[in-house]
């Protein structure tokens, strides 16, 4: 019988919950469901300084938001830090492990020796050998674990292959520290092994931490994990994801109006591929997902080529999911206006929805769009909006507003035979009675059509839009 296949996310809850976080949440989430096992919360706040309350409900938050669901409740590694001293201290009395009474003075000149020699700072070994009666009184050391001082260790990596890594640069790491708390290398491994995680998958920066925690494995004698390290994202510009490219954290994607199925495909597509699908849910994810998919090198975020994933799937949402959502969003950022017109004018702005919908690339452009049905007048008119409704076109304006008064049929039918008749008249192309007036009612660049935004607005507004742009 093979065990249940168990993932893990493991965020650190120093900030909010990081893209590329996310993305390996994503990432083992798909691997948990493709194999038919399930994936872990562990929050590693072990370190008490940097990790806050807020990071962690924005990490529970983020993972509720994007869909990805684990087993169990949240784990934090705080908890276990009895268990980690324990397992480290076992190592030491097996004799795997020692403590190290290299004080800051000699360890800063190893770092300079290393510095002037041009290699990596390695720990010299001073006390791995060295008898308990060396030992100074009262003086605090840090518990190492003897590494292996020749040949290679390899991390057989699911993506990257076998990296191998020389044991002469892992030197003998520090496993507890001299305060007596465990490092993050040794929590990692001992928390990984009493979850019955079966399967790592975390960025590639994790790399070198895995050639060190295989020796914690094989120290302990513990199963290894199957590994897989995936590259990190990086901006449009190549360099790594950081501040300078805005939006890092999940809620950053959220208030600009992302959907979270666009994050989950979108984020997905940006490390892994199936053929050349871009566009896939995420049972199809599940279904599709294998190592082979996920790429070799870092890829590089494309904001146009999310907000067209984003479009696609705002125009395949039903009306009322999407009003909710451009609710809640103008709840979250706090923009009283949107929230107050989509509230009293709730039954219009659904109707537009269809029309709107077919346009917006966010919900916050969804927002956008919805404003002209609840404007306050006068109008505030953007810059192509107001050209339109001016020189020519502000007679034929003048000259429509008859028409539109005395039209008792303001149906779509009725209003394409008013203003037909009118252009027919005046010896006009339709579209340039249509497109003042459009300007006109919604002062915007772009909207819905004449017709929808007439019926949208009821014959009353219509008109004393009209009437107040034409009055200047
Ligand atoms: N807590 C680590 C981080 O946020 C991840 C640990 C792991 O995946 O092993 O980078």
């Amino acid at each position: 019988m093979t065990d249940k296949v168990i993932t893990r996310f493991a965020p650190s809850p120093t900030g909010f919950l990081h893209i590329g976080n996310a993305r390996t949440a994503l990432f083992n989430w798909a691997l948990a469901k493709s194999l038919g096992g399930e994936m872990l919360l562990r929050i590693e706040d072990t370190d008490k300084d940097r990790s806050t309350d807020e990071a962690i409900a924005a990490i529970i938050t983020g993972m509720d938001w994007l869909g990805l669901d684990y087993a169990g409740e949240p784990i934090f590694q705080s908890k276990n830090i009895d268990r980690h001293t324990e397992i480290a201290n076992q190592l030491l009395s097996e004799g795997k492990a020692y403590k190290c009474y290299a004080t800051a003075e000699e360890l800063t000149q190893m770092r300079e020796k290393a510095k002037a020699d041009g290699r990596p700072m390695v720990y010299d070994r001073r006390w791995r050998d060295r008898p308990e009666s060396d030992a100074p009184a009262n003086t605090p050391f840090v518990v190492r674990i003897k590494a292996p001082t020749s040949g290679e260790i390899v991390v057989h990596d699911k993506v990257q292959g076998d990296v191998h890594f020389k044991a002469e640069n892992l030197d003998d790491f520090v496993i507890l520290r001299s305060d007596g708390s465990p490092t993050y290398l040794l929590a990692v491994v001992v928390d990984d092994h009493d979850m019955g995680v079966t399967h790592i998958l975390r960025g590639d920066d994790h790399l070198v931490n895995s050639a060190r925690q295989i020796t914690i494995y094989n120290a302990l004698d513990w199963h290894i994990p199957t590994m897989a390290h995936t590259p990190l994202i990086h901006g449009p510009d190549g360099a790594k994801l950081s501040k300078r490219h805005g939006a890092l954290g999940v809620e950053d994607y959220r208030r600009m109006g992302y959907l979270p199925e666009t994050i989950r495909n979108y984020f997905a597509r940006l490390g892994w591929a199936h053929g050349d699908e871009e566009i896939f849910s995420s049972e199809q994810f599940i279904e599709w997902f294998s190592y082979g998919g996920l790429n070799k090198g870092a890829s590089r975020i494309d904001f146009a080529k999310m907000e067209n994933v984003n479009a696609h799937y705002i125009k395949a949402s039903e009306d009322a999911r999407l009003f909710d959502l451009m609710v809640s969003l103008a709840e979250e950022i706090e923009d009283e206006t949107a929230l107050k017109g989509l509230t009293k004018h709730a039954e219009t702005v659904r109707e537009a929805l269809p029309a709107l919908k077919t346009r917006a690339k966010t919900i916050l452009e969804l927002n956008k769009a919805a404003e002209f049905i609840f404007a306050a007048r006068p109008l505030a008119f953007e810059d192509k909006a107001l050209a339109a409704t001016q020189g020519e076109n502000l007679d034929i304006l003048r000259n429509v507003q008859p028409v539109l008064q005395g039209l008792n049929d303001w149906s779509h039918d009725g209003i394409d035979a008013a203003l037909r008749a009118f252009a027919e008249q005046n010896d006009l192309k339709f579209g340039k009675v249509a497109q003042p007036i459009r300007a006109a009612v919604t002062a915007k660049n772009a909207s819905p059509g004449c017709f929808d935004v007439l019926l949208l607005l009821g014959k009353e507004e219509s008109l004393s839009r009209l009437s107040e742009t034409t009055a200047v």
